[in-house]
């Protein structure tokens, strides 16, 4: 990933430094963040600093900027961090949906399997159409999610042919194939469903998310058909065929795919996908997401999803540090997909997109999907997002 990152341009950077006239060294910006705390885990930075944009890439971050620029975000007591990418979301539903999660500080996002063969192409339409970078997952269904009847009942749904050739017209956007495995969902068929979704993504080189929880075979079966880079949402899910054993211990299977790349994702959706005991008995044995994800969709505001940087709050109550709560939101969520290379970073030369966030203090109540509510003493809110060098409306 750095060494990609070592070849973006800077030219941006460097025209900004020359921006005035020969002799004079004061530059010119578009945007300047002043007075934040930045934290850029790519670059292991928690400091106060300056963010100074220009040409919608980073020019320089550094403490108390010289020079002057058309518009100025004064962050002080605010955080400062890469725009926050979502890799579990279902904001290819709408044509509104993008739009309301960028007011969230949400810069990049993933729609996981919202769409199948059949009408995966509105999906990737509304990708493309995005404020912000979005990327689609097929749905190894070729309906895509139907609710409240699961997908993949029926197990003709899970056509290979019909699913490549979705990925292949929609080439430009899709990074992976989804499938979701809850018995509810895929009955008896998971395995094979996953067999299919693999035998679809990888002739293109691609991933795949599976949502877990509840499946009708043992958490072990499924976790031997994933591949390195292949992901794990919903990791959180409560038994049965969760990632614990009877006794609340990690299966030493899903340790070990983790050491062999498989990537797990929190996933917080509304129904079944977390409680509150397997968070605690995960972390407490250092099982802790990879990524973070909301499985949002446009009407996730009330339903105790609300927002990405409200999602990782609820890990500030298990101890998670700020560092590798925002890691997990920005260049861990960019690793997983290519699409991302030159996202989740306030690196000098990428694309300059930038989440304000407020660490408040108080008391908040944070809910799991079974009504269990834990009141934590930090919550973040975004507060402004910039995309690609460009202040964006704040949410009402
Ligand atoms: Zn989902």
């Amino acid at each position: 990933m750095m060494d990609r990152r070592r070849f973006l341009t800077t030219s941006a950077a460097a025209a900004a430094l020359i921006g005035h006239a020969p002799g004079a060294f004061a530059a010119s910006y578009d945007l300047l963040i002043r007075g934040g705390r930045v934290i850029d885990p790519s670059a292991g930075l928690d400091a106060v600093r300056d963010v100074a944009i220009a040409h919608g890439r980073i020019a320089a971050v550094a403490a108390d900027i010289a020079g002057d620029a058309a518009e100025t975000i004064d962050a002080r007591g605010k955080i400062v961090a890469p725009g926050l990418i979502d890799i579990h979301t279902h904001a290819g539903r709408s044509k509104e949906g993008p739009a309301m999660i960028l007011q969230d500080g949400v810069t990049g996002w993933v729609d996981a399997g919202s769409g199948g063969a059949d009408n995966v192409d509105q999906v990737a339409a509304v990708a493309r159409s995005a404020p912000q970078i979005g990327r689609v997952l097929v749905n190894i269904a070729r309906t895509g999610v139907i609710s409240p009847a699961g997908e993949l009942h029926d197990l003709g749904a899970a056509n290979v042919a019909l699913a490549q050739g979705a990925i292949a017209r929609n080439r430009d956007v899709v990074v992976g194939v989804k499938a979701r495995l809850s018995e509810t969902v895929a009955d008896t068929n998971d395995l094979e469903a996953l067999r299919r979704a693999q035998e679809a993504a990888v002739p293109f080189g691609l991933p795949v998310m599976i949502h877990i929880g509840q499946s009708h075979s043992p958490l072990r079966a499924i976790l031997a058909l994933l591949k390195r880079g292949d992901v794990v949402t919903h990791m959180y899910a409560p038994a049965p065929n969760g990632i614990l054993d009877d006794q609340g211990r990690l299966f030493p299977d899903v340790t070990a795919a983790r050491r062999r790349g498989v990537v797990f994702d929190f996933g917080n959706g509304t129904l079944d996908h977390f409680d509150w005991a397997t968070v605690e008995r995960a972390t407490q044995q250092g099982f802790w997401p990879d990524t973070f994800s909301t499985d949002w969709n446009a009407n996730s505001r009330t339903t105790g999803v609300v927002d990405l940087p409200n999602v990782m709050s609820k890990f500030l109550m298990f101890g998670m540090p700020l560092m590798q709560l925002i890691a997990c939101a920005t260049v861990n969520a960019a690793r997983v997909f290519p699409a991302f290379d030159d996202r989740g970073t306030l690196n000098v030369g990428a694309p300059a997109d930038v989440a304000v966030l407020d660490l408040r203090e108080g008391s908040f109540d944070f809910v799991d999907n079974y009504k269990g509510t834990r009141a934590g003493k930090q919550r973040l809110f975004p507060v402004a997002t910039v995309l690609g060098g460009k202040k964006t409306p704040a949410r009402a």
